[in-house]
């Protein structure tokens, strides 16, 4: 049953592996061996079809100068993720329709969407959207874990500043509806939420993003947002981030050693294939010496269980944060997602319900929000 579903995942940051010297998709990799968790292999045994590959920008300075290295940052991630696609014409194919996906799919190869998580790479030209939109980019998220020039995100220590979207967040929306991108309100704070729920002529998504009632962070989303969102025709995709799931207290001297460990050997994201099976060693060994709680699948499936609960079958996806942080004990990759589906069924859901949850909703969520896109940009 789930090899005959269309599973997609709305949050895969992947794209930020491709920068490690002698690292391919296409490669068969494990977690435990490098800390990937989405490769070409995994995807197949997993059974996902595909998803969103994510331009993912850091919030730097906002200065002019900080303006223009977000500009950049974010062409250069889209350059990488199309030359991904483009170095593996067989295995994946760019999809800018959900029409596209379902054909992609059926030809046996990985459906890949294009969304940007944080906004800044247009901070310095938001009329670079349009380009954006024409390279396929079909999904947008408006911040990363601090504010940005278009609107509060939900982690920013220095709190609101613009009281939900700013003048130029509220322009990006009017844009992203006219082209048909669909907006993603996950890490943004909840005024944001509320705002793109009233401003957008399209129902708005969540791509990441997990349950208060269940552990209550600032990064998760209370049942009476999931109402409304579901009554919008929204769709909340659940978030598999430890941190967000249950509380993990920090350890200081774990936190020094694992910085100690990145300074010696550069940032993960950096890694060569070749430091790898060294720098694994290192970290395990850190790893025994200060452990950590660390949510588990249980831990997921109960956000995941309690979201459907609320917002209904209709309205509920997967948006796992692979390869930027999500993954638990006991589902540590993409491999592992046939777990997801054994579970629901075991909980009462019927199948239509489950393709509904990995794919469905989100195809229909785009064909909405193409269908109120100027005809000059529709697909
Ligand atoms: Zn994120």
């Amino acid at each position: 049953m789930h090899e005959a579903a269309l599973v997609l995942d709305t949050h895969l940051d992947t794209p930020a592996n491709l920068a490690r010297p002698g690292w391919d998709i296409a490669d068969d990799h494990a977690h435990e061996g490098d800390l990937s968790q989405v490769d070409l292999p995994r995807m197949k045994s997993g059974g996902l079809d595909g998803g969103f590959w994510v331009i993912y920008t850091g919030q730097g300075a906002r200065d002019d100068a900080g303006k223009q290295s977000a500009r950049n940052h974010g062409l250069e991630r889209l350059v990488v993720i199309r030359e991904m696609l483009a170095s593996h014409p067989d295995a994946m194919e760019l999809a800018l329709t959900s029409d596209d996906a379902l054909r992609i799919a059926k030809s046996g190869k990985r459906v890949s969407f294009i969304s940007m998580e944080n906004a800044a790479p247009l901070a310095a030209d938001p009329s670079l959207l349009v380009a954006y939109h024409t390279l396929g980019l079909r999904m947008l998220g408006i911040t990363h874990v601090l504010n940005n020039d278009f609107g509060d995100s939900s982690t920013d220590a220095k709190g609101p500043e613009w009281s939900g979207l700013s003048p130029a967040g509220k322009a990006l929306v009017a844009e992203a509806n006219r082209l048909g991108i669909v907006l993603d309100a996950s890490h943004a704070s909840d005024a944001v939420f509320d705002q793109l729920l009233e401003l957008s002529r399209a129902p708005i998504v969540l791509s990441h993003t997990s349950a208060d009632a269940v552990f209550d962070h600032p990064r998760n989303i209370d049942d009476a947002r999931i109402r409304r969102l579901a009554e919008k025709g929204g769709v909340i995709h659940v978030n598999a981030f430890g941190g967000y799931l249950v509380s993990i207290p920090k350890r200081p001297e774990r936190e020094a050693a694992l910085n100690a460990l990145s300074e010696k050997y550069g940032p993960e994201s950096r890694l060569s294939v070749e430091a790898a099976p060294a720098y694994m060693r290192e970290r395990h060994a850190i790893e025994a010496r200060y452990p950590v709680k660390r949510a588990t699948f249980d831990d997921y499936m109960a956000h995941l269980l309690h979201i459907i609960r609320v917002a209904g079958v209709d309205h509920v996806g997967v948006g796992a944060d692979w390869d930027g942080g999500g993954g638990v004990v006991g589902m540590e990759d993409v491999s592992a997602l046939p777990l997801i589906t054994q579970r629901l069924l075991a909980a009462g859901y019927s199948e239509d319900d489950i393709r509904k949850i990995w794919g469905g909703n989100l195809l229909r969520v785009l064909r909405d929000a193409q269908a109120v896109a100027a005809p000059s940009a529709a697909d």
